[in-house]
Order: C-alpha cells, then sequence, then structure tokens
C-alpha cells in the first residue's frame, strides 16, 4: 500500500536547497501506484505535482497539496540487433547512472549528456541536451499515464512534438506522467565531438574510447558548474533566446562581436550567459543568492537562500537584460507554485 507522508520536507528534493515543504508526499514504484495517488489526490481536492530529482524545479513556496515522485526504477532490454539495441528505462532512474551503464557496455548515444542530474523521467519533459546532442535524438517512444483518461500510452518520438527544452509534455499542463522511456542507441556509433572545445579536450585522451568521451564531458563539466551538493542551483536558470535578425544586428552593431547560432535567415539565437554577463550580473552576488562566476546562466543558493530570495534575484537579472537589450528571456526552471511562469 502506497505510503502518503505529510508535512514532508522538500530541502533534499530539490537541488536549490531551497527549505520548503509538501503537505504531502508519496513515492509510487509502480504505474498502479501512480493511478493510486493521483485517485486519492483527486478525492480529495488535492493539488498534484510529478517530479523527479528537482534539479530543474524552483519551489518559490511551499507546496500545499501532493507531489508525487515516481520510484520505478528498472531497465530492460526491449530489442537487440547487431548494430543496435532498444532499452526501456523506467522514470525512477537516475540519468547518470542510466548513461554509465551505457557507456560502460559500449552503446552509443547518451554519453554527450553525461552528468546531467535529475531522473531519466524528466528527460524527455525538458529535452535535455548538452555538447550538441540532445535526448530525443536517442528517444524512440515515451510511455505515459494520460491523466486524463487514466490509461498508458506509448507516445511515438514524433508525437512528443519535441523542441529546444522543450516537449508535448511540458506544453500539455501536466495532462501527461512518463512512466519510461525507449532509447535506440548503437553499437558502432561515432563520437560528436563537434561542440565548443571538446574536440580539443578528448584529443588529449590517450585511447580515445567511448569512457574516455564520458569522462571528457564529465571534466569539462566539473571545471564549468557548481556541484549541488555544495552550491544549490538548478542548471541553466534561463534558456538562449532566438531573436529577429534586426534585433541582433543592432546588438552586434553596439558591441562588436556577438556569440550566435543563425536557426535561419531572420533567427539567431544568442547565449543568455553572453547577455547577463554583458548586462553585469556575471559573478554578481546579493546576500545569499548571485550568478556561477564561470557561467553566469548558473543561479546559485550560497547559503540559506529562501525560494523567494532566488525567484526575485532571477527576476532581477531578467529585467537587466529586459532593459540593456530589449530581450525578454524565459525560464528553463519551473517555478513551483507560482502561476505566473
Ligand atoms: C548542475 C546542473 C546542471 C544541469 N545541466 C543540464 C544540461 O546540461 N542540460 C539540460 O538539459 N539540463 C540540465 N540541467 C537541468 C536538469 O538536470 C534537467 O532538466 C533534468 O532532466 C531534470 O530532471 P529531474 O528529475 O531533476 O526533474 P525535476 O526537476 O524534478 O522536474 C523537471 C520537470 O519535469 C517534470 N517531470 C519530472 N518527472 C516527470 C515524470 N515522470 N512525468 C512527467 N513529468 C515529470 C516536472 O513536473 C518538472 O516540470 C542541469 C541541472 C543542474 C542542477
Amino acid at each position: 500500500m502506497l505510503k502518503i507522508h505529510k508535512n514532508h520536507s522538500l530541502k533534499n528534493n530539490n537541488t536549490f536547497g531551497v527549505d520548503i515543504a509538501s503537505a504531502y508526499f508519496a513515492e509510487p514504484q509502480s504505474a498502479d501506484e501512480i493511478k493510486f495517488a493521483l485517485e486519492y489526490a483527486q478525492e480529495r481536492n488535492w493539488n498534484y505535482y510529478v517530479t523527479g530529482e528537482g534539479s530543474n524545479l524552483l519551489y518559490v513556496s511551499d507546496y500545499d497539496g501532493l507531489i508525487i515522485r515516481p520510484r520505478l526504477n528498472n531497465i530492460a532490454i526491449s530489442d537487440e540487433s547487431a548494430s543496435e539495441i532498444l532499452l526501456n528505462v523506467q522514470a525512477g532512474v537516475n540519468w547518470d547512472q542510466f548513461v554509465s551503464y551505457c557507456v560502460s557496455n559500449n552503446w552509443y548515444g547518451t554519453e554527450n549528456l553525461s552528468l546531467i542530474p535529475g531522473s531519466v523521467g524528466a528527460a524527455p519533459v525538458q529535452n535535455i541536451g548538452a555538447y550538441g546532442t540532445e535526448a530525443k535524438e536517442i528517444i524512440e517512444f515515451v510511455e505515459a499515464l494520460d491523466t486524463r483518461t487514466m490509461k498508458i500510452e506509448l507516445l511515438s518520438n514524433n508525437n512528443c512534438q519535441f523542441g529546444y527544452r522543450d516537449s508535448i509534455f511540458k506544453r500539455s499542463n501536466d495532462r501527461y506522467i512518463v512512466l519510461g522511456v525507449t532509447f535506440r542507441l548503437q553499437k558502432n556509433g561515432t563520437f560528436r565531438l563537434d561542440y565548443g572545445n571538446l574536440k580539443e579536450e578528448f584529443s588529449r585522451m590517450p585511447d580515445q574510447t567511448l569512457a574516455d568521451l564520458r569522462e571528457t564531458v564529465i571534466n569539462i563539466r566539473r571545471k564549468k558548474l557548481p556541484d549541488p551538493s555544495l552550491y544549490g542551483n538548478a542548471g541553466s536558470f534561463f534558456k538562449n533566446p532566438v531573436v529577429h535578425r534586426n534585433l541582433f544586428e543592432s546588438i552586434r552593431h553596439r558591441y562588436g562581436k556577438v556569440p550566435h547560432y543563425e536557426m535561419n535567415s531572420a533567427k539567431i539565437k544568442i547565449p543568455a550567459a553572453w547577455l547577463i554577463e554583458k548586462a553585469g550580473w556575471k559573478g554578481k552576488r546579493h546576500s545569499n543568492v548571485g550568478t556561477w562566476p564561470t557561467q553566469p546562466l548558473v543561479i546559485v543558493n550560497y547559503g540559506n537562500a529562501s525560494g523567494i530570495e532566488i525567484y526575485e534575484f532571477s527576476e532581477m537579472v531578467r529585467q537587466s537584460v529586459l532593459d540593456t537589450f530589449n530581450i525578454h528571456l524565459l525560464r528553463e526552471v519551473t517555478l513551483i507554485d507560482i502561476s505566473e511562469n
């Protein structure tokens, strides 16, 4: 029988380390237990919210409802050929443990996504990405509970409507609870080295194996990003904005060299980190909250900051970028529980 905990501290359930609580908390271990938790909440008119490891969330206040943390933890081979393998991975599996498992078996596809915190269940929600790779490239289909019908559905890659840090799961107002993801991995794949300094760093590895590529990614990430167990954070706080060419040209006119990526002839993506730095926020700290000195896109809880302090700091950064560049940054991090998002 599923246990519903009351007044549960969420301090260890969010990588910002914010000290808040939920009125109720449950860790279902099967699809049936998830259904039970949902029905239990619905019968009592409680709000509910599904989380993984809380590495892409900011709790702004206590949550007056039921937090559901799926704990389905199995990995199984669902099909295999000489060149490929299909793996069904349940939502509660830790993402990086899954990557480690793939790399240790010499299956290609996940390695550039090494050391991203969080659960497998959240990977398709946000379409996680790093070092030139996105989860959508290896996702075959997603098994999800449709909370409107209470039926389990298989959504093909196409039906997941993946975009940049986006998917149907993110857009459909909590309609789906991800139960598991099936990944297609390669047995004789190629290395993806075309991002940033990855190629250069990898070339220094003695053997240049798949495991070496994972280690290279981990080393680069450790140098650049704060470890959430030491400095609470949720990775990139904002998405990289895509702007119209006219606006980009006016910024280039003012600043000379502007890092960018051309999406098409009209749309240009500019790194949010560059905008934040130029707006004067790199390494800036207000009391317990600040931007990380080597990556200003990451907002850090330096002490016992509350969710509202972190939120207010992020709004100052956002306003400043708006005032300086006329660019409205969108959050990558989900705010709970605040209605405007
Ligand atoms: C140091 C650091 C570095 C990071 N680097 C990266 C990076 O390089 N690339 C990147 O893309 N992200 C990065 N992130 C963000 C984060 O790791 C990912 O977004 C991750 O997928 C979140 O997983 P989670 O289990 O913690 O999800 P949570 O934060 O718990 O939830 C995130 C969202 O997914 C939903 N969700 C979670 N589980 C389910 C489920 N089973 N069914 C339905 N919805 C669900 C939640 O409702 C929420 O909307 C980083 C974070 C940190 C702290």
